[in-house]
C-alpha cells in the first residue's frame, strides 16, 4: 500500500481528480467504481469542471453502494450524490453508468447483476472508496468477508447514526447493498480517500492494526496496488 499525504482537502481533491483524468486518458474504456459520501464531492466537482467531456464518453461507472430501501431520488441516496456532483455535470450518459437498485425485493439478483457487469467488463480498472468511522469501505461493515463479491450487509449503529447527515430528516437505515471487498482486491488499482481530523484515528488503525475482516479498511494493505490518499488532518495520527 502506498500512502500519499496532501496539504488539505482541496489539494487531495485536485489530485484525485487528476488521477481519474489520467486513468481515463490511458484507458478510455475503463470500468470504474466510484464512492459516494461527503469525502469525494469536491474531487467530483473539480473533475467535472476540468475533464474533457468527450474523453469520458466510453467509460463505465458503477456506484459503490446504496442504502437498502432508499429511493434514488432521495437527496441522501448514494446515487444522488454522485449523479449531482459528477455524472450530470460531466455529461455521462445514463446508459454508461449504473447503481444498485436498492428498492428491489430481489437484492441477491441485484448483487449478481453488478457482479456480472464487472466480470463482463473484464474486471475493474479502478475503485475509489471513502472510509467509515468503523473502518467500513463501501457498506462492507466490520466482519464483511474479503472473499465476497457484491453483497447485502447489516449496518452498524455508528453507520446508521452517521448516515443521517446525508438526509434532511431522520431516515430509517438498516441494510446496505455494496460492491464487496473481493472486487476491490481484484481491481487493478484501489484507492481509499480520506480527509479531516475525524478520520485520523481510523486511518491510524487502517495502517497499523492487524489485517483482518474485523477492520475492513485493512484489506487495502493486501492489495498489490492499494493507495491511501489522505490530507494532513486525516494523517495526523501517523508518524
Ligand atoms: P463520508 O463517508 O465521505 O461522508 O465521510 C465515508 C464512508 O462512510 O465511506
Amino acid at each position: 500500500m502506498e500512502i500519499k499525504k496532501f496539504k488539505d482537502q482541496k489539494e487531495l481533491s485536485n489530485e484525485v481528480a487528476n488521477y481519474i483524468i489520467s486513468l481515463v486518458k490511458a484507458k478510455p474504456k475503463a470500468t470504474i467504481v466510484l464512492t459516494s459520501g461527503d469525502t469525494p464531492k469536491m474531487a467530483y466537482q473539480i473533475l467535472a469542471k476540468k475533464a474533457n467531456k468527450d474523453a469520458f464518453k466510453q467509460v463505465t461507472i458503477i456506484g459503490l453502494d446504496e442504502w437498502v430501501g432508499i429511493s434514488p431520488q432521495s437527496e441522501g441516496s448514494c446515487r444522488y450524490i454522485v449523479e449531482e456532483n459528477l455524472l450530470k455535470p460531466l455529461g455521462i450518459q445514463s446508459s454508461n453508468y449504473t447503481f444498485f437498485d436498492s428498492l428491489t425485493n430481489d437484492l441477491d439478483s441485484e448483487c449478481k447483476r453488478i457482479d456480472n457487469l464487472i466480470f463482463e467488463k473484464g474486471g475493474l480498472d479502478f475503485i475509489l472508496v471513502g472510509i467509515g468511522l468503523n473502518g467500513h469501505l463501501g457498506l462492507n461493515e466490520p466482519g464483511s468477508s474479503f472473499e465476497s463479491y457484491c453483497l447485502v450487509t447489516n449496518l452498524e449503529e455508528i453507520t446508521i447514526v452517521t448516515g443521517q447527515k446525508y438526509f434532511s430528516s431522520s431516515t430509517r437505515l438498516t441494510k446496505g447493498i455494496t460492491v464487496g471487498l473481493k472486487h476491490l482486491l481484484e481491481a487493478k488499482v484501489a484507492m481509499i480517500m480520506a480527509s479531516g481530523e475525524k478520520k485520523a484515528e481510523i486511518i491510524k488503525r487502517t495502517v497499523l492494526d492487524q489485517i483482518s475482516e474485523i477492520l475492513p479498511s485493512t484489506c487495502i494493505r493486501k492489495h498489490p496496488h492499494g493507495l491511501l490518499w489522505i490530507d494532513q488532518a486525516a494523517a495526523q495520527n501517523l508518524k
